[in-house]
């Protein structure tokens, strides 16, 4: 069981990610706990503003850390919980990540908004972390990205654990192709020795059909 408590200004983005499918059914299970907080609940201004304009000038506006910290500071559990938050400065996630992640027992996501956050709100946090080197309005899908990914780790999550460690990353390396039905689709065929039946010449195929693909597309993961 791994519980998550995110913090956002638009908790209702989550309600397709976690009201359908494999995270539905975790969370169905208690295999898995989301928690979505308003931090807007904790404003302290008359018009429950999060955000301001920046000191110096300049475009947008900048969320106050005193929204932040206070919701952070009500949630139970908060100063054991792992601290992340989302930011395009941060370290590029991965599935070495997720998979450490995954090990945690109760993890605390902070999604910014808007223009950025204060600089203060990043000594909250243990770790920042980005999706990838483009930027997005807020760090909702970030969060749902890593919730997604770190869930489907957990056992019992997947009906087939075998899938996930299939996957690619998972041995440093990307998946082998795969095949399903019909076997001839407008003249493209299944290759020979997957429906040979000779599970050891199968093996040998994934794997050696995995590094081809690793070298060909992806030459920084072959260490
Ligand atoms: N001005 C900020 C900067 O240049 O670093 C970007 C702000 S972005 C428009 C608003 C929020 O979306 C960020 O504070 C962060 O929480 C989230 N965000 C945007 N892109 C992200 C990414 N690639 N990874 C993680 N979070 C991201």
């Amino acid at each position: 069981m791994i519980k998550f408590d995110c913090l956002t200004l638009f908790p209702e983005m989550f309600d397709g990610v976690l009201n359908d499918s494999i995270l539905k059914r975790a969370i169905t299970n208690n295999l898995i706990e989301v928690n979505l907080h308003n931090f807007r609940d904790f404003s302290k201004a008359k018009h429950h503003n999060v955000d301001d304009t920046p000191y110096g000038g300049g475009a947008g506006m900048v969320l106050m850390c005193g929204p932040i910290y206070d919701c952070l500071h009500s949630i139970n559990g908060f100063e054991k919980a792992h601290k992340i938050l989302l930011t395009p400065q941060g370290v590029p996630y991965n599935q070495d990540i997720a998979k450490r992640l995954s090990k945690e027992e109760h993890i605390i996501l902070i999604c910014g908004h808007y223009e950025g956050f204060d600089e203060r709100i990043r000594t909250f946090v243990d770790e920042e972390i980005s999706i990838g080197d483009y930027i997005l309005t807020g760090g909702e899908i970030p969060a749902m990205a890593i919730i997604d990914s770190v869930s489907r780790l957990i056992p019992g999550v997947l009906h087939n654990e075998d899938s996930a460690h299939t996957d690619s990353f998972e041995n440093g390396l990307l998946e082998c192709p795969q095949y399903t039905k019909p076997y001839d689709f407008m003249g493209m065929l299944v290759p020979d020795v997957l429906v040979s039946g000779n599970h050891q010449e199968i093996d040998k195929w994934r794997e050696k059909e995995a590094l081809k693909r690793t070298k060909l597309r992806r030459k920084d993961l072959i260490k």
